[in-house]
């Protein structure tokens, strides 16, 4: 039972608000759906945070219900802005959006992520300060910041595991340092975790309620939606589906395991493949000449596809997601790798845990991660930003 009349309707602010972070541009009915607060609650409500500036009505969209348009809100940018960070093996990318998720302002840069971590926080701090002047936005309105890193997260620490992968990271406290230098919460987690986030986001898997991304580039990882919202475990490793054993006989993985998934169907594990046929191509290259009928390369997508798919098979008979997406690099092979990877699934998954199953590929391509990051940081912003709107309406 809330205390009093005031922090009730502090409460009911804050849930409106939630609503249009989380599922973006709605009518006041389907504000009312989502939260469950009556209509005369919202319109009154949605009244206060228009006057203050923080909710802008926007162009008239269809209802769903009744087929006539209806005013669609946003939050306005003036109540705040939230900032991405993704860093891959050979490049960081930032990004700037306001709290309804649109992207202001994005930069990007190639370093050996890998290898130096210090030199890759400060890149990325420099570009932060970039993005944000770009975006003319000052560093007191942005909220939080979301950091992607490639690699096991310990959410205790707000760092990497320590592994033989990043080993670069060993020891740094990641999102403490990247706090230190550009004065926002940061907010961390692993790469594949935020690019399943931004997929039932804005994506391929939007409104899943449980679903499996499979991001298959220079490393294989998965991240698991479970109502919603990423899955991490007990320590944070969970979806570290590239270092399921596939071949006992296999080669070293860089984690130090034998025979891991990567070892067989990771970007560089496929393009090692075609080196002696091929010469040294990229991924890029790889898919285009896949694309264009290649044998070889059309051969190594799709056991690539049916590795994966045999893997995922055994997730889906744990797990049990309505839907997978697939993304990373390798995914824009499309049905090359798509059609043996749903065959694959088909074959080793129990008939019942894939009835109704959408194997996609995802929508959001090399921006997924970032697209992540920034949800991450709208999303664990809900205390700042009440604070914000609770400040001004209170002085209003
Ligand atoms: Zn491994």
């Amino acid at each position: 039972m809330t205390g009093s009349l005031g922090s009730l309707r502090e409460l009911n602010r804050l849930r409106i608000v939630d609503a249009l972070r989380h599922d973006g541009p709605a009518s006041r009915a389907d504000i009312a759906r989502q939260t469950g607060l009556s209509a005369s609650t919202v319109s009154s409500v949605i009244g206060e945070l228009q006057s203050a500036g923080f909710v802008v009505e926007s162009e008239l969209a269809p209802d769903g219900r009744q087929g006539r348009p209806a005013a669609q809100l946003t939050l306005d940018p003036s109540a705040g802005a939230a900032v991405g960070l993704d860093f891959d093996h050979d490049k960081v990318r930032v990004a700037v959006s306001d709290l309804a998720r649109s992207v202001l302002a994005e930069a990007s840069v190639r370093l050996d992520v890998d290898q130096d971590a210090t030199a890759a926080i400060e890149h990325a701090s420099d570009l932060v300060g970039q993005v944000l002047d770009e975006a003319g936005v000052g560093p007191g309105q942005v909220l939080g910041a979301g950091m992607a890193l490639p690699g096991p997260v310990d959410h205790a620490r707000g760092a990497l595991h320590q592994s033989p992968i990043l080993s670069g990271w060993t020891g740094v406290d990641a999102a403490s340092e990247l706090q230190r230098r550009i004065g926002i919460p940061v907010h961390l987690d692993n790469d594949a975790n935020l690019g399943a986030l931004a997929e039932v986001t804005l994506g391929a898997g939007r409104n899943a309620r449980s679903a499996a991304y499979i991001q298959m580039s220079s490393g294989i990882g998965a991240g698991l939606i479970v109502d919603g919202r990423p899955y991490h475990g007990h320590r944070g490793t969970a979806g570290e589906i590239g270092h399921v054993l596939v071949d006992e006989q296999g080669l070293i993985c860089r984690c130090g395991n034998r025979g891991c998934l990567e070892t067989l169907a990771s970007g560089p594990a496929l393009l090692a493949l075609l080196r002696s046929s091929h010469g040294d191509l990229t991924v890029e290259r790889l898919i285009e000449i896949a694309r264009e009928g290649d044998p070889g390369a059309r051969r190594v997508i799709a056991d690539a596809g049916r590795a994966v798919g045999r893997a995922v098979a055994g997730l889906c008979n744990l797990f049990n997601p309505e839907m997978v997406v697939v993304g990373g690099d390798l995914s824009a092979a499309g049905e090359l790798l798509l059609d043996p990877l749903r065959e694959s699934i088909e074959r080793y998954a129990l008939p019942a845990a894939t009835e109704n199953l959408d194997v996609v590929a995802g929508e959001l391509g090399e921006r997924a991660n970032l697209l992540g990051a920034l949800a991450l940081a709208i999303a664990q912003s809900g205390e700042a930003v009440a604070a914000r709107i609770a400040g001004t309406v209170s002085a209003a």
